[in-house]
C-alpha cells in the first residue's frame, strides 16, 4: 500500500475520526520477533505519523531506532511545565488484525450488531453498548480485531494537536506527544528516553471507557519456575524414578483456589500458571504473580516458594529453582507523590462534563513502566470497548470527548506555569 501523506490542511481538518479510519486500516500488529519493533509492519506506522507530524509543522520530530515517535508543538504560555501524550501504535497480535475493515455504524438504535463476518456485539455481552443508543459506533467486519486500542489513542492525540495548532490562542506549555510501538508485548517503552523526552508529567491515551482516569495498576513478577526430577527406564524406575511431571501436577494443584484470575477481581491478586512445558526429567512453567501492593505480591512469591521447598522436602533428589523473567510495578504510590499529575486529569475530566471514572487496572500499562521509569504517567479514556476482540468498538461521540478531555488537560497544566 502506498503510503500518501495528507497535505497539512487536510490533516488540520478531516477530524479525529477520518484519523483514526486511515489508521487502523494500516497493519501494525506487535508479535514475536525478539527486537522492539518486534515486527517489521509497526514501522508503517511511525513512519507515516513522522510524515504527519513533520507535515503539521512539528519540532524535534524523531523516530529512534526501535520506532518512538516523538515530537514537539511549543507552548505559548512562558514558563508553564511540559507534559506528554502518548499512546501505542501497535495492536494486539492475539486476535488478527491485519487487512482490518473498519464499519461506521451511524445513529446506534440498540440491540445486536451482526458484523458481516458473522460475529455478534450484543448489549447482554456489552452493556456499555446502552449508553451508546443514538452513538456513531465503530466496529471491524468481524473478521479482525479493529485497532481502537490503541489507534483511538493515537487519533486522538494527533487530533488534539490539530486543533491546537487551528487555536493558537489556547493556553498551553510546551507539549511533547510520543507513539510507541510494542505495547501489547510490554517491551516498547522500556527503550523509551524519559530524560529526553523532558516532560515532568505524561499521560497515555490507552484506557477505555467514558471518563476513566487510571492511576493505579497490579504489581507483576513473571516468574520461570523449573522442577527437576530423575529419569529412569520405567521397567527398573522403582526407588529411582523422580517424575517431574507428577511434582508439577502437585505444584499447580497446591496454588490457593481462591488466588487465581478466574476467582479474583478488584483488589485481589493472583498466582497464575500461564504456560507449560517438560517431561519426566524436567518441567518448566511460566507463573505470573499479581497484587496491589508490594507486601502482596510478595507473600504470594512466598508461596510459590514454600510449595517448591516442600516438594524439595517430601522428594530428595529433585531440585526447584525460580527466575524472574519480568514484571513491573503499581504506579500509585509514585502518583501519590505527585497529587496534582491526577489532580488535574480528574479536573479535566470534569470541566468536560462527565464523572471520572476510577478503578484499579488488573494489569499493567506502558504508564506504569513510565512512572517507574522516573515520568508520572496515569491512564486516561479512548472511548475504545472489548479490546483485543473481533468485536471490539468505539463510540466516535467518546473519542470526541477524550480529544477534548486532553484539550482541558492541557490548558490547566498552562496555567499551573503562570500560578
Ligand atoms: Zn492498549
Amino acid at each position: 500500500m502506498g503510503m500518501e501523506v495528507l497535505n497539512r490542511e487536510q490533516l488540520l481538518n478531516e477530524g479525529v475520526v477520518a484519523k483514526f479510519l486511515r489508521y487502523v486500516q494500516v497493519d501494525s500488529p506487535s508479535g514475536e520477533g525478539e527486537g522492539v519493533p518486534s515486527t517489521p509492519e509497526q514501522w508503517q506506522m511511525a513512519r507515516l505519523l513522522e510524515a504527519e507530524l513533520r507535515e503539521l509543522g512539528l519540532r524535534d520530530v524523531r523516530v529512534d531506532s526501535h520506532g518512538i515517535v516523538t515530537a514537539t508543538l511549543p507552548g505559548n504560555v512562558p514558563g508553564a511545565p511540559v507534559i506528554g501524550l502518548l499512546a501505542h501504535y501497535d495492536t494486539y497480535p492475539g486476535t488478527p488484525g491485519r487487512g482490518v475493515r473498519p464499519i461506521v455504524h451511524r445513529q446506534y438504535a440498540g440491540g445486536p450488531i451482526h458484523l458481516p463476518a458473522g460475529p455478534v456485539l450484543s448489549p447482554e455481552e456489552q452493556p456499555a453498548l446502552l449508553q451508546c443508543v443514538g452513538h456513531d459506533l465503530i466496529t471491524s467486519d468481524g473478521s479482525t480485531l479493529l485497532g481502537a486500542d490503541d489507534k483511538a489513542g493515537v487519533a486522538e492525540i494527533m487530533e488534539i494537536l490539530c486543533r491546537l495548532l487551528r487555536n493558537p490562542d489556547w493556553p498551553r506549555g510546551d507539549l511533547r506527544v510520543a507513539f510507541t510501538p510494542d505495547e501489547e508485548t510490554g517491551r516498547g517503552v522500556r527503550h523509551f528516553d524519559v530524560a529526553g523526552f523532558g516532560a515532568v508529567a505524561a499521560y497515555t491515551f490507552d484506557g477505555s471507557g467514558l471518563g476513566e482516569v487510571e492511576c493505579e495498576n497490579f504489581n507483576a513478577l513473571n516468574l520461570r519456575v523449573t522442577i527437576a526430577g530423575r529419569s529412569a527406564h520405567t521397567g527398573t524406575a522403582r526407588g529411582k524414578m523422580i517424575n517431574a511431571l507428577h511434582l508439577v501436577a502437585e505444584f499447580i494443584g497446591a496454588i490457593p483456589a481462591h488466588m487465581r484470575p478466574e476467582t479474583t477481581s478488584g483488589y485481589e491478586g493472583f498466582i497464575h500458571p500461564d504456560e507449560i512445558q517438560g517431561n519426566v526429567e524436567a518441567v518448566s512453567l511460566t507463573v505470573l504473580l499479581r497484587d496491589f501492593t508490594e507486601e502482596g505480591l510478595s507473600r504470594k512469591r512466598a508461596i510459590v516458594e514454600g510449595l517448591l521447598a516442600g516438594l524439595e522436602q517430601r522428594y530428595p533428589g529433585c531440585r526447584t529453582r525460580v527466575e524472574v523473567t519480568g514484571g513491573y510495578r503499581n504506579m500509585k504510590p509514585v502518583l501519590d507523590q505527585h497529587p496534582r499529575v491526577v489532580e488535574l486529569a480528574l479536573q479535566a475530566v470534569r470541566e468536560a462534563g462527565l464523572e471520572p471514572v476510577q478503578k484499579p487496572i488488573r494489569g499493567g500499562t506502558d504508564g506504569a513502566v513510565l512512572t517507574e521509569m522516573g515520568l508520572p504517567t496515569p491512564n486516561l479514556f479512548t472511548g475504545g470497548m472489548n479490546y483485543h476482540s473481533r468485536t471490539e468498538w468505539v463510540s466516535v461521540q467518546w473519542m470526541e470527548k477524550a480529544v477534548e478531555v486532553g484539550l482541558r488537560l492541557v490548558a490547566l497544566w498552562a496555567r499551573e506555569g503562570a500560578a
